[in-house]
């Protein structure tokens, strides 16, 4: 999910983030005076600040968001740091975690996806009593709208029925039953439906409309904190395996897992290897066996 990106750069009226920004270069400072721990990757020092900042209500949730989307510009994608690169190599197993096999190379697969700022901010906002309540609504508009009686098919009782001028039968689009006389049902009339149709589509339009604004104000502060929790763990390898390209492969593109003994491909729906009856490995037994090794 990379929707995230897009989102905060439209969030807020907060002027644009700036790499001289005194959260940022407070920051550099630490660093130049050798703060910074050698040995295992920190989590990086402009992520501590702005999360420290947020905790102390310093900035809201849309400044922070700014500043985070400044630091990933500056530092780029992870897997091109200097750090994550060495901690890549230590962390690196010589077996696939999942299937076992010893023929290299290898890659870290994290079994965990990172979202975007905006992704986490959508799934607290639709838990919000806010958003509920406009559904809802959006739900029940149509609701008091009285059915009137009209022909139906016999057989399935829908309204999705035509005359035949030429066999002259009544023929059900949806069940394809054949009858000489329909029944009647109470039901909506095309024109009530595409009414109603028409409201709920406007309704949805308004609420569009200052979403970004709304939802950011009511769930951006939590959800920036979360988004950063999530970074923490991303960058710490904690979700992350020793898998073979194979094993890679399967698990990006199709999400398929793989038997550890025989290296059969589980399908979707399938929990059970057909020829060792093992079980499809956990993201839990997959973590743990790397933990472990
Ligand atoms: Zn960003
Ligand atoms: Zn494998
Ligand atoms: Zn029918
Ligand atoms: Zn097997």
């Amino acid at each position: 999910m990379v929707a995230g990106k897009r989102d905060h750069a439209r969030v807020g009226s907060a002027p644009r983030p700036s790499l001289s920004d005194p959260i940022l270069t407070r920051v550099g400072m630490e660093r130049a005076c050798g703060k910074a721990k050698a040995g295992r990757m920190q989590f990086p020092a402009e992520l501590v600040e702005i999360e420290q900042a947020l905790l102390r209500q310093e900035v809201t949730a849309a400044r922070a968001a700014d500043l985070i989307h400044a630091f990933r510009s500056k530092r780029g994608a992870p897997w091109t740091w200097k750090e994550w690169k060495k901690e890549r190599a230590a962390l690196i197993g010589s077996e696939c975690r999942q299937c076992s096999s010893t023929d290299g190379p290898f890659v870290l697969q994290h079994l965990v996806q990172l979202g975007g700022l905006g992704h986490y901010v959508y799934a607290l906002w639709v838990k919000e009593p806010e958003f509920q309540a406009e559904r809802a609504a959006r739900a029940a508009i149509g609701k008091t709208e009285k059915p009137i009686r009209r022909e139906a098919c016999p057989s399935c009782e829908r309204t999705t029925i035509y005359f035949r001028s030429r066999s002259r039968t009544w023929k059900c689009s949806a069940c394809k039953h054949e009858f000489t006389t329909p029944t009647k049902v109470m039901a909506l009339s095309p024109e009530q439906k595409r009414r109603i149709a028409a409201r709920k589509q406007a309704a949805f339009e308004e609420s569009k409309l200052d979403y970004q604004s709304r939802a950011w104000d009511a769930v951006g502060h939590e959800a920036v904190l979360k988004w950063l929790a999530h970074y923490r763990e991303y960058l710490a390898f904690t979700h992350a395996t020793t898998f073979c390209k194979r094993c890679a492969f399967l698990w990006d593109e199709i999400g398929s897992r793989v038997c550890r003994s025989c290296g059969y491909r589980f399908f979707t729906g399938f929990h059970f290897c057909p020829k060792c009856e093992t079980a499809a490995p956990t993201r839990e037994e997959l973590l743990a066996r790397q933990a472990g090794a």
